[in-house]
Formats: structure tokens, sequence, C-alpha cells
């Protein structure tokens, strides 16, 4: 059984991440989305809370499962069993950090190939940061996040 990693912080999670949720999903027997911490950025929602609207979002789809997780990406997929890791990229400027994490994670993990996805072009602008803008000022946000999650967000922003 193919095992793939789709990991991220997806605070929230978008119509962007969705597309290639759906599109990994066709390709591999299991898809496991995880919500990781990134030390880089204050987060809206707690792991579990993102985890939470993930699930709400994809629970049509069978193959598709969602964690979260503190550990190192390579040292998750490998307890998991999952010798994929998929990451989506939107434009150039994703190209770079990740092409040398993905460097770097061959060195730890050898065995765990990391394969990268074209964004639909219907979503390349769009990334969480645009969503948390948007709904600071209390925007219709069904153009940018699944419909089963919109009231969370909009109800964090106190709107
Ligand atoms: P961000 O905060 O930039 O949305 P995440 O860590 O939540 O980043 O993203 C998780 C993964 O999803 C990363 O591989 C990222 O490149 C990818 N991703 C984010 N937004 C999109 C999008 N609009 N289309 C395709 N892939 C995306």
């Amino acid at each position: 059984m193919r095992i793939a990693l789709y990991p991220g912080s997806f605070d929230p999670v978008t119509l962007g991440h969705l597309n290639i949720i759906r599109r990994a999903s066709r390709i591999f027997d299991r898809l496991c989305v995880c919500v990781m911490v990134n030390s880089g950025k204050q987060p809206m929602f707690t792991l579990e809370e993102r985890a939470d609207m993930i699930r709400r979002t994809v629970s049509r789809l069978e193959n598709v499962v969602v964690e979260t997780s503190e550990d190192m990406l390579v040292k998750y997929a490998k307890d998991i069993g999952a010798d994929i890791i998929i990451k989506g990229l939107r434009a150039m400027s994703d190209f770079d950090w990740e092409f040398q994490m993905a460097l770097a994670r061959k060195i730890i993990e050898p065995e765990i190939e990391t394969l990268f996805m074209a964004s639909s072009s219907k979503y390349t602008y769009l990334s969480s940061s645009v969503v948390k803008e948007m709904a600071k000022y209390g925007a219709d946000l069904r153009d940018f996040v699944p419909r089963e999650i919109m009231g969370d967000i909009l109800a964090r922003m106190g709107k």
C-alpha cells in the first residue's frame, strides 16, 4: 500500500490545499494530511482545531486521514509508513525553500521522496495568510476556503 504524507500548517486550510488533497488522494492508496508546527509563524488556530477543520472538509474522501504532529517531518513520515511527501508549489517563490528542504530531508532519510504538485492556476495566489487578511475585515470567504469552515474563521476574528 502506497501511503503519501501531505504536511503543512493549514492555518486555516484553503481551497488551494483542498485542491492538492483531492488530486493527491486519487494517486495514492492512502493520503495522510498532517497539521504540523511552523515555528516561524504565530498560529490563529491550535493544531487540533486546524485538523478538525480539515476533517470536516475531507469527510467524503475515504482514503484521506487527518492527523497532527509536533515531530520532525521525516520522522513522522517514517513512523506512519509514508515514503512520499507531497508539497504544493504556487510559484517560483515557494520553490527555493522547498527545494532546499527536500534535499536536506533526503540526507536524513534517503528512502523518502518529495513530490511537488503544481497548484491549480485558480489558486496560485491563495495562501492562509491571504485568508486571514480578508477575514480581518469580515470579507466573504467563499472563494478562498471550504464553506464548512467559513464560520470558524470569521468567529475567531470576532466577525
Ligand atoms: P501557507 O501558510 O503558505 O498556505 P501551508 O504550510 O499551510 O502554507 O501549506 C502547506 C502546503 O500546501 C505547502 O506544500 C504549500 O506549498 C501548499 N500550498 C499552500 N497553498 C497552496 C495553493 N494555493 N495551491 C497549492 N498548494 C498550496
